[in-house]
């Protein structure tokens, strides 16, 4: 196939829907990890079409979902610094802290930008050597390349005005980490194409053996989605666990090996705090001791604000698939994405977010 609407296509969809249910005897929870995947779930209502043995959960794949609150916090408050001009991709700019979001300091005349690329960021340093120019490095392993990037640029460039809050996540120790609760429901995994992309998908077979789950590397269309679906319920009814790859348009076993090396000149894997979910070892990139100069942590001393999340949100057991958004007693009612109480309704890749979007109240209510 080669153009997108091929991956559309209404009559491959049925056909592989078919397939998916002429093979399925048992019921399975299967987690598709990204939100970008859930969101192409829901809007091309694949979820609804599902045979019913299987159940979709929704994986912790939403950067600004599980970016912690007091990451925020340190974002407010080094954003409401008269001498600093913070930038941030959009979606950052609407998530609550525990007191107002970022919009709220640009609304109070902080010097708020949004930015499309962190090198964006580093011309803004330069254009502006009086201020102290901030960026937002969050994300999964999609997004570390460009941000190491901008942090050797600056280097290069001896822009001393620049540094990075950075709150990088990575897939596989979060993959773990819910496999590894005794409260853990999945069965199977959707891999995210575009993670794998960059860092290819050879970490997942370990992953796939000791836990004993399948885990297929999925792309983002109906198509992708549900060649996806048939794989992983494959390999269970066969009792089959295997890392495998239904996106080789995309991804190597390898991945970017050029994005990787970029990444480890400017990161290590450090221990993070997952929004929701809590500490998770080595699951994080943080930049190397000889980076610690463009740290805004330090750089702002922030370092020692510590926030607690709404007592209502549970967002954390969505994220690992525990429960679903509609479970939430809060939804719809004291959360809405005109004001939302956790990240997953914040964002345009969040669990809650897309139930609320595609009114999946109505259709399960
Ligand atoms: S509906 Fe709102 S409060 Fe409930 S889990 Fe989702 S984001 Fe949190």
């Amino acid at each position: 196939m080669k153009y997108l609407d091929e991956y559309r296509d209404p009559a491959k969809v049925k056909s592989l829907l078919r397939e998916i249910e002429s093979i399925v005897t048992k019921n399975w929870v299967i987690m598709e990890i990204c939100g970008g995947q859930t969101h192409a779930f829901l809007h091309h209502g694949l979820d609804d079409m599902l045979p019913p043995q299987i159940e979709l959960v929704h994986g912790p794949g939403c950067p600004v979902c599980v970016t912690p609150l007091e990451q925020i916090d340190k974002a407010i408050a080094i954003a409401s610094r008269n001498d600093v001009i913070f930038t941030s991709y959009g979606d950052m700019l609407r998530v609550p802290g525990s007191e107002k979001d970022l919009f709220s300091v640009r609304a109070g005349g902080g010097d708020v930008r949004v930015v499309y690329s962190p090198l964006e960021a580093v011309q803004i340093a330069e254009d502006n050597p009086d201020k102290q120019i901030v960026f937002f490095a969050i994300g999964f392993e999609t997004t570390a390349p460009a941000n190491a990037m901008a942090v050797l640029q600056a280097k290069n460039k001896n822009v001393k005005n620049f540094s990075v809050l950075v709150s990088h996540v990575r897939v596989p120790p979060a993959m773990e980490a819910i496999l590894s609760s005794d409260k853990n429901r999945v069965q199977g995994f959707l891999a995210a194409g575009h993670v794998c992309a960059v860092m290819g998908f050879h970490e997942y077979p370990p992953i796939a053996e000791k836990y004993h789950v399948p885990i297929v590397v999925t792309g983002f269309e109906p198509i992708d989605l549900l060649n996806g679906m048939y794989s992983a319920i494959k390999q269970l009814e066969a009792g089959e666990a295997l890392a495998e790859n239904r996106y080789q348009r995309a991804v190597k076993l390898e991945g970017n090996e050029s994005a990787q090396r970029t990444i480890r000149s400017v990161f290590e894997s450090v221990d993070r705090k997952w929004r929701g979910i809590g500490d998770i070892p080595q699951s994080g990139w943080g930049l190397r001791p000889e980076f610690a100069a463009f740290d805004a942590e330090k750089r702002f001393d922030v370092g020692n604000i510590f926030t607690q999340e709404s007592p209502l949100c549970i967002a954390g057991e969505i994220l690992q698939g525990m429960k679903k958004p509609l479970q939430c007693a809060a939804f719809g009612n004291e959360c809405t994405p005109q004001s939302p109480l956790g990240a997953p309704m914040v964002s345009a890749e969040g669990a809650c977010a897309a139930y609320y979007k595609y009114h999946r109240d109505v259709a399960y209510g």
